[in-house]
């Protein structure tokens, strides 16, 4: 008859492509019963938004399978996001799973587009999401979620996030007077309010927040590196904007406060053809890719020029609500697995330094007291 040390040895035979570790190392499977010859267990994947999540269960029945003896096998597959970031560190929002920071060099190369797209993206994969518009200078997500009339309540002396398509949303738009006047606040003021959106938030639970930063290496992309700790920055290019290298100063911000960069996503990266859906490079192929290798950081999308992007974000309807089936949502869907591959890649770094450091102070010697 099969034992449980068998099925784990066929278990820890399966290895997450993103994490290069086996399954059973890396806690996912869970309630695992093996009564008579018949088999039960959980497999826990790291997010929902996995790419590999159809391939790793594939590999677990294919696994299971060779067991012969097995009378019966039943497997339940969830998800359950991992924590990009040190929550012990971080009280205020010990909620919210991962924060991932969205920056660019300048301004109109679609990073607010990106942002909602690929929050959504996310939500669509099950994930809790929230996007947080921290662009005060010219906050452009309520217009983008129909949301103009948007407002936020306050209770318990907490904002709540007003909601959008399944997504949590706070913006400084909402606040309709102070953004108008907005262009005139500086350094200390801008922080503060950020600092009140991040933590005096009622968030509640979250798996992704995405915080669309404005363009640049100002106040608050500062803020949000030193204020609480983030899962990593993703940075938006365009092929325009990688050849005149404005991407750059903002990666250099980031690695210099030792945040770490999630990857690169090339907006209006081409063209694809309506009559003969072919890809037209019009601005040059490749440019976002250099810059990924050029800084060691994946490369993780690249989304189409497309009109439907630009009008859909004008009236309020994102592309990923009104044409989910479209190429445009597609690239935005490849785009957000990687991410929240990349996000899942980091935690288990974060879990291993943890780990390390946990066992490096319980073998410390202890201190002398002579
Ligand atoms: P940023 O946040 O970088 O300033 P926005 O997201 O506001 O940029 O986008 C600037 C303009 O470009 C908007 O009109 C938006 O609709 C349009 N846009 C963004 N991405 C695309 C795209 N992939 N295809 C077509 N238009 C786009």
């Amino acid at each position: 008859m099969v034992g449980i040390d068998q099925v784990l040895e066929k278990l820890s035979t399966v290895i997450d492509p993103d994490l290069k570790k086996d399954i059973v190392s890396m806690g996912m499977i869970k309630d695992l019963e093996l009564n008579d010859g018949n088999l039960k267990f959980t497999l826990e994947l790291t997010t929902p938004a996995c790419p590999f999540n159809v391939e790793i269960e594939d590999d677990v029945r294919k696994a299971i399978g060779e067991l012969t003896e097995l009378k019966n096998f039943d497997m339940n597959v969830t998800a359950k996001v991992m924590e990009g970031r040190s929550l012990d560190a971080d009280t205020g929002m010990a909620s919210v799973k991962n924060i991932i920071g969205v920056a660019s060099g300048k301004g109109g190369v679609g990073k607010s587009t990106v942002s909602l797209n690929l929050a959504l993206a996310l939500q669509q994969t099950g994930a809790k999401v929230g996007l947080l518009d921290a662009d005060i200078y010219g906050p452009s997500i309520p217009l983008m979620l129909g949301m103009k009339d948007g407002f936020m309540e306050v209770e318990d002396n907490k904002l709540q996030p007003a909601e959008s398509n399944g997504l949590k949303v706070v913006s400084f738009g909402f606040f309709a007077e102070q953004a108008h006047q907005a262009a005139i606040y500086r350094g200390p003021i801008i922080s503060g309010i950020l600092k009140q959106f991040l933590v005096d938030t009622n968030w509640s639970d979250l798996d992704y927040l995405i915080v669309d930063l404005p363009p640049g290496t100002g106040d608050i992309p500062l803020t949000l590196a030193q204020t609480i700790p983030i899962t990593g920055i993703l940075v938006v290019t365009t092929p325009q904007d990688v050849a005149s290298n404005v991407a750059v100063k903002a990666i250099g911000m980031f690695e210099k406060l030792n945040v770490p960069i999630i990857g690169v996503v090339e907006n209006m990266s081409h063209f694809i053809c309506p009559n003969c859906d072919e890809r037209h490079y019009i601005f040059g192929d490749g440019g976002a890719k250099k810059i990924s290798e050029q800084f060691n950081m994946p490369f993780l999308g690249e989304i189409p020029l497309n009109s439907g992007i630009m009008s859909g974000s004008d009236v309020g309807k994102p592309i990923m609500i009104t044409k989910p089936d479209s190429p445009s949502a597609d690239a935005f869907r490849i785009a957000a697995k990687n991410i929240a591959a990349q996000c899942s890649i980091l935690a288990a770094k974060l879990q291993e330094e943890m780990e390390s450091e946990g066992s490096n102070e319980e073998s410390a010697p202890e201190a002398s007291t002579n």
